[in-house]
């Protein structure tokens, strides 16, 4: 058996199930984004909590957003980049005020 170290982890999103290929960045789910209390900051894989962190806002950052994730366990917050694969309408669905989107 071929034996390789990788440093990224792909995972199953704990809360739709479906597959997340991990680039090492990101811990979120690019389809419902939520994600897990891993990081007490983003990527440092610091925190033992373990907790799912429900994507409760999104705001505009240059021409990328920025997530606000709460985890539901310890309450704790985190701010982070949304990722390229996110999908875009899970991102609009969560902002409350998303004229910024669509530039009106
Ligand atoms: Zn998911
Ligand atoms: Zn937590």
């Amino acid at each position: 058996m071929k034996k390789f170290t990788k440093n990224i982890e792909d995972f199953n999103c704990a809360h739709c199930g479906a597959v997340v290929q991990g680039n090492g960045y990101t811990n979120h789910c690019p389809k419902c984004l939520w994600s897990r209390h891993v990081d007490n900051n983003p990527g440092d894989r610091a925190a033992e909590c373990g907790g799912m962190m429900k994507p409760i806002s999104i705001e505009k950052s240059g021409d990328k957003f920025i997530i606000t994730h709460k985890c539901e366990k310890c309450g704790k917050t985190i701010r982070q980049h949304t990722a390229d694969n996110d999908d875009m309408e899970t991102i609009i669905s969560l902002s409350v005020d998303n004229s910024f989107i669509f530039g009106k």
